[in-house]
């Protein structure tokens, strides 16, 4: 059996930083990251994003070069499944039956796409966008498709129909709520996009039901709506969110339910065992301490670090502000913070020049800010969210006085 010293479940942004972040900190014992894929790590953003659209190639978005990783002597063990975890042996075993010892564990094994559990939701043409394997897939058959159904208007479904609508694609966006972005962010950012979307000639059709995949011969033909309506597609892109990663973790006793919960270290239940990234529930400052699983590359990262300071012996509570991005069509939305719970939402400028930010408010404090195409709101409203500013709506809705002049200042009574 092999033996690390630190062993990383997960080839991905987690998995990857945890290695860079152990190795900046002068970290001299043996590394390994076990991942499922066949690549060593790469970035997942693009696949929705630049990799689909064939602005970038496989190699511009690997996290490293393989150079890199043999350098600072990281054992990449790709190809492989952890299927069980033993604490108490302090070994993992993998799929294909070989086990691995470690002295310390980071679980950064993400999520899997979820999946359609109605009639054809394994049909050829029905696809998830989580990884390369994925794109590709979708890629190879683009050729022989003319309409294309996404299900789930949420980031990952709104980025691939954008570049499917850009390749001149019938594209038709299902979702089950009465807005896209529902779940991340204020009514009038999905107003945006849905009419972005729309004008790019996207049908956006909201509060609808999914009944099943139609198709003839185990093939995607089009998608049967609880209306009886049949929408037309030879590729279905579903984007209906992740199942965290964490079966063997929690079969081996340690807490959680939706992701594996963790301390502020990164800390599992179980002895010498972390938990970073998507897969990882846990408490956080921006959320009003309440523990939620966050999906980002910035999460991924800075858990990494996070728990490579704790191995490292120079601990750091996990407190980071939290920031994401999507790109669609020439829009580049930025979000720092946690717009959930908000209670009032601010306009600064106008919608309808392609640049504007919202702010969202909570009990008079900012506490997220959605920016389009307008990355100075976005760095410098990050001071305001960091301080939890209070600042009269008025003053953030003035578009023509910089962000960072409203801190410090006091909301007009
Ligand atoms: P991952 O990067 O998913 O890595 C987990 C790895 O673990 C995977 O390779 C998986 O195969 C592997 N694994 C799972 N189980 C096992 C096992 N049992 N054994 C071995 N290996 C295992 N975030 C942003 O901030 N901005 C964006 O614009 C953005 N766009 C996105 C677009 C797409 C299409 C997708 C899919 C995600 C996007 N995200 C974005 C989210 C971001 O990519 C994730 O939050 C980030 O990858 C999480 O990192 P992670 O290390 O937790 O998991």
């Amino acid at each position: 059996m092999e033996q690390f010293d630190v062993l990383i479940v997960g080839a991905g942004h987690g998995g990857a930083q945890a290695a860079v972040a152990l190795r900046q900190r002068k970290f001299t014992g043996t590394i390994a990251v076990i991942g499922e894929e066949p690549e060593i790590p790469y970035e997942r953003p693009p696949l929705s994003k630049e990799y689909f659209s064939g602005e970038k190639s496989f190699e511009r978005i690997l996290i490293r070069p393989a150079s890199f990783w043999e350098e600072r002597e990281v054992r990449m063990l790709t190809g492989r499944k952890v299927v069980s975890v033993d604490p108490e042996a302090r070994q993992v075993t993998t799929a294909d039956g070989a086990t691995y010892g470690y002295g310390s564990l980071i679980w950064a094994a993400g999520g899997h796409a979820r999946r359609l559990t109605c009639g054809g939701g394994d049909f050829v043409g029905v696809h998830s966008v989580r990884s390369r394997a994925d794109a590709d897939r979708m890629l190879s058959e683009l050729e022989t498709t003319t309409e294309v159904a996404v299900i789930g208007g949420g980031y990952i479904g709104l980025e691939s129909a954008a570049v499917l609508a850009k390749f001149g694609k019938k594209v038709t966006v299902l979702e089950a709520q009465e807005r896209v972005l529902a779940r991340v962010a204020g009514v009038a950012l999905s107003r945006f996009y849905e009419k972005e979307h729309r004008d790019h000639g996207v049908d956006v059709r909201l509060g609808v039901t999914v009944e099943c995949i139609e198709g003839t011969d185990g093939r995607a033909s089009g998608v049967r709506l609880a209306s009886g309506e049949i929408v037309p597609a030879q590729m279905v892109i579903v984007g209906i969110g992740i199942i965290p990663a964490v079966e063997p973790l929690l079969a081996a006793g340690a807490d959680g339910g939706n992701g594996v919960a963790v301390d502020e270290h990164g800390r599992t239940t179980l002895p010498n065992i972390f938990a970073i990234g998507d897969c990882a529930f846990h408490a956080n400052a921006f959320a009003d301490g309440l523990p939620i699983r966050l999906e980002s590359v910035q999460n991924a990262n800075d858990m990494a670090t996070t728990v490579a300071r704790f191995i490292t012996g120079d601990p750091e509570p996990y407190n980071s502000v939290p920031w994401f991005w999507s790109n669609q069509y020439d829009l580049r939305l930025q979000t720092v913070g946690l717009s959930a719970g908000h209670d009032q939402e601010v306009l600064r400028g106008d919608p309808a020049t392609r640049s504007f930010s919202i702010v969202y408010l909570k009990a008079g404090r900012v506490v997220a800010l959605d920016c389009v195409n307008a990355t100075k709101d976005y760095v410098q409203g990050k001071a305001l969210v960091l301080a939890g500013a209070a600042i009269a709506p008025e003053q953030l809705a003035d578009a023509d006085t910089p962000l960072k002049a409203l801190l410090g200042t006091t909301p007009a009574a």
